[in-house]
C-alpha cells in the first residue's frame, strides 16, 4: 500500500500527524485479520491487545492497530499491556482463534535511526517536522511485506472468558446532577450518588 490507501489516509485523520508508528499498526492489524481470515470489527467481534505503554516512542502504534481492526477505545475492545513492546495480539471473540503480530527488531531499529526521529529526541513535535523528512520512513513501512515486517505466530485458539452484557441503566447522581451508568452509583448518606460525588469528603 501506499499514501493514497484510504486506510491509510483515514488513519491519519484520526491519528493527527504523520509518522512512521501509527503505520506499524496499520500494518500489523491487517496482516493480523489475514492471519486470522476475519473482517475488520463493525462491533466487537475482535479483541486487540497491544503490548505498548504510554511515555514511550512509537506509542502511536496503537491509533493503526484501532484503524485497521476496528477494535476501539469507544468500544472498549483494545486493551493496553503496558510491556513497552511493539506487538499486537488480535483475537476473534467468537471461536477464540487468536495470533500474535511482533513488530521485528529491524524494522524498529530503522525507525529508531530516522531522520524523523532525531528530531523527536530533540523534543521536536512530530507535527512540526517536514513531511519530506517522514515521507521515506512511512513510506517504507506501507510498501514493504508483511514477512519483513513482522514475526507472525502461528494461529491459536485460546480459552474465552465471557464478557459481561452492556449495561443501559442509568441514575442520576442526586448531589451533581449528572447522569452515570447504573454499575456505578454509590449510596451516601442515604442518597444515590455518582462515584467522584462518593468519594468527596
Ligand atoms: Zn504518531
Ligand atoms: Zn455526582
Amino acid at each position: 500500500m501506499d499514501r493514497n490507501n484510504g486506510l491509510f489516509k483515514a488513519g491519519l485523520l484520526l491519528h493527527g500527524h504523520k509518522c512512521p508508528a501509527m503505520p506499524m499498526g496499520l500494518r500489523a492489524g491487517m496482516a493480523a485479520l489475514e492471519a486470522l481470515g476475519v473482517e475488520r470489527a463493525s462491533d466487537g467481534q475482535l479483541t486487540a491487545l497491544v503490548e505498548i505503554d504510554s511515555d514511550h516512542c512509537a506509542t502511536c502504534y496503537a491509533d493503526g492497530v484501532m484503524m485497521a481492526t476496528g477494535c476501539t477505545f469507544g468500544k472498549g475492545n483494545i486493551r493496553k499491556l503496558g510491556y513497552g513492546k511493539f506487538v499486537l495480539t488480535l483475537i476473534d471473540n467468537k471461536t477464540g482463534r487468536s495470533v500474535r503480530v511482533a513488530t521485528r527488531n529491524e524494522v524498529i531499529k530503522r525507525n529508531q535511526e530516522s531522520e524523523f526521529i532525531q528530531f523527536r529526541k530533540k523534543g521536536v513535535p512530530a507535527s512540526k517536522i517536514d513531511a519530506a523528512l517522514i515521507d521515506p520512513a512511512v513510506d517504507f513501512i506501507l510498501a514493504e511485506s508483511d514477512e519483513n515486517l513482522f514475526k507472525i505466530d502461528p494461529v491459536q485458539e485460546i480459552k474465552l472468558t465471557p464478557g459481561r452484557s452492556h449495561d443501559f441503566n442509568t441514575i442520576i447522581c442526586s448531589e451533581c446532577g449528572e447522569v452515570a451508568v447504573e454499575r456505578y452509583a454509590r449510596v451516601k448518606n442515604g442518597k444515590v450518588v455518582c462515584m467522584p460525588c462518593a468519594e468527596k469528603a
